[in-house]
Order: structure tokens, then C-alpha cells, then sequence
């Protein structure tokens, strides 16, 4: 949507949002009528999905999910990190979820320059490198792979037994498995 629609089911004479955030605000108004009703806060579908935060993937689209069946931890990359590591276990310890789904894509942000490239630029524009790598990588395949090792290889995890990886293509629509 270009920035000068009014957002859905705002008179035609509302002045312009003054920002994109304001839009959303706007089109959350109109649709709080539409709640369904309250979900426990227990994932029903006892999922955990760990996926890059890419604007393309619809994650509850292309798994035909539903508010309230499965837990979303997003980061560039979809890479598993210490924090997301950290969320993992408070699924499954307290939330009860017991299998993991991690979806990467082709085409991904953290394909299009290296670690180095990446710390370089940095540096460059503040004077400084972050205290954090940014997981760079030429193959999704194999950062899917580690990143389910990491799964794998983290006792506080109670369950580590149905754990998948994904690439989704973003040309296609299509979602493969990383075996
Ligand atoms: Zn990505």
C-alpha cells in the first residue's frame, strides 16, 4: 500500500497518516472487532518455529496456522542464537511445545555479504565493530544444518527428537526440507 492511501476503513477524507506506524494503528482500530476470542497461552499445535524475520515469508500461510498454534521466534537469518536458544527453552519447559521447525529462504539479506564485509562496514560508518556476528552465510542448507545442531546439542532442551529445517524458496512459494 503506497503511503498516501488512507488505511482500510478510514473515511476518505482522513487526513494522511504521518507515518506507516500510524497507518497500522489505524487498520488495528478497525479490526479489534474482529477478535476471535481469547487462546490459551499454550501453543496448541505444541510447536516451536525458529525463522528468518524476511518480510516474504508468511510463515502462518505456508504452514496454515492459526493464532495460538505455535510459538514464532524471528531474527534476520533465522539462525539459532543464544536468545533464541533462550526462548526455545521456555517454550518447551513451560509452554509445553515439543517439536521445532526452523525455515530459512533462499535469497536471504544474510547471504548478500560476508561476516567481514559485514563488521567492515560497520566499522567504517561508527568507529566501532558490534559485540555480535550477524551469522553470514553462502548456503541456507548449511545454516539450517547448524543451526539444528545447535538444537541438538543444548541440554536445557527437553525435547530434541523432532526437529526439521526448511528452505523456502521466495520465487517459487515452495518450502524444501534440509536433510
Ligand atoms: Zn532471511
Amino acid at each position: 500500500m503506497s503511503s498516501n492511501q488512507p488505511p482500510p476503513g478510514a473515511p476518505s477524507d482522513a487526513p494522511e497518516p504521518a507515518s506507516t506506524i500510524d497507518a497500522l494503528i489505524a487498520v488495528a482500530r478497525t479490526l479489534e472487532t474482529d477478535f476471535p476470542g481469547p487462546r490459551s497461552v499454550i501453543p496448541s499445535r505444541h510447536l516451536a518455529i525458529v525463522a528468518c524475520m524476511d518480510s516474504r515469508l508468511d510463515l502462518f500461510r505456508i504452514f496454515g496456522l492459526h493464532a495460538g498454534d505455535a510459538h514464532v521466534i524471528r531474527n534476520a537469518g533465522g539462525i539459532v542464537t543464544d536468545d533464541v536458544l533462550r526462548s526455545l527453552v521456555l517454550s518447551q519447559r513451560f509452554m509445553q511445545t515439543r517439536e521445532i521447525v526452523l525455515l530459512h529462504h533462499t535469497n536471504c539479506g544474510l547471504q548478500q555479504k560476508t561476516e567481514d564485509e559485514f563488521r567492515e562496514y560497520l566499522l567504517r560508518e561508527v568507529g566501532q565493530e558490534p559485540p555480535y556476528e550477524f551469522g553470514a552465510f553462502t548456503d541456507p542448507d548449511d545454516s539450517v544444518r547448524r543451526s539444528i545442531a545447535r538444537i541438538k546439542d543444548h541440554p536445557f532442551l527437553a525435547h530434541r527428537t523432532h526437529v526439521r529445517g526448511f528452505v523456502y524458496n521466495v520465487e517459487t512459494g515452495t518450502t524444501k526440507e534440509v536433510t
